[in-house]
């Protein structure tokens, strides 16, 4: 099925609908209907920051179609989840898709400032997550994000499945109605590779730059963008 007409067909109620259906169903019954829907046109983006990247790598190798992973490296993570990402691709047997950003660290500076996370953050966000981003979904009609409702309040809404308009693609966030007890249930009965600084006190991983321990143990969040109101990169909103 050419999934272009795919996406075009269905409408709010469709979606709707989907979701309504999706709410009894595990995670691993939405990736299995998301990659028989789209084949190799369907993208897992994981961070190898947090652990809900990791739960959906896991269970999209158990599904075993070969669905492209792709890691977006801002060139300013923990040399932890560089080693994660390697790690991965080993356990899993895969090629992860790195994407950089248009600019390096140094080009980034000589146009907008040294350390640009401080004085702009949004700009630098923009420049190394969100440009990024759009360039490496292009390929794809569907989007598989590990983002959960109960990570912050900016995510208290998010579906199952919807369609992100910026990006032109069908976006499906299967973990989205889990808790954080039962995501780390999953890391722990199936052995699956995860960060080693979410043991360290940093529920919530970024750029080193834009990750503290948090101030608020009820908002694992808060420990990213300490002293701005910034709360979210861009890539989902
Ligand atoms: S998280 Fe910080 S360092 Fe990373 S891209 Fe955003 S502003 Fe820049």
């Amino acid at each position: 099925m050419d999934p272009s007409t795919v996406i075009f067909h269905w409408n709010e109620e469709e979606l709707q609908h989907l979701n309504d259906t999706f709410v009894g169903q595990s995670p691993e019954y939405i990736l299995h209907w998301a990659t028989e829907q789209f084949d190799q046109d369907v993208v897992l983006t994981c961070s190898f920051g947090g652990p809900s990247g990791m739960v959906l790598l896991d269970m999209l190798s158990r599904l075993g179609r070969g669905t492209p992973v792709v890691f977006l490296d801002t060139d300013l993570l923990f040399p932890e989840t560089y080693a994660l990402a390697e790690a991965a691709a080993r356990r899993y047997g895969i090629t992860i898709e790195r994407r950089h950003p248009a600019l390096s660290l140094d080009e980034q500076s000589q146009q907008f400032g040294v350390q640009l996370y401080e004085h702009d953050p949004d700009r630098c966000c923009g420049i190394r997550k969100v440009k990024p981003l759009a360039e490496a979904l292009r390929p794809y009609h569907a989007w598989i994000s590990g983002i959960r409702r109960d990570q912050s309040s900016s995510r208290s809404q998010v579906s199952l499945i919807e369609w992100h308009a910026r990006h032109q693609v069908l976006k499906l966030n299967p973990l989205a109605l889990w808790t954080e007890r039962e995501v780390w249930s999953y890391i722990h009965k199936h052995n699956v590779p995860y960060n080693p600084l979410l043991d360290q006190g940093y529920p919530s991983l970024g750029c080193t730059p834009c990750t503290h321990h948090p101030h608020n143990l009820d908002d694992p969040r808060s420990g990213r963008w300490v002293g701005s109101a910034k709360t979210e990169c861009g890539i989902h909103v």
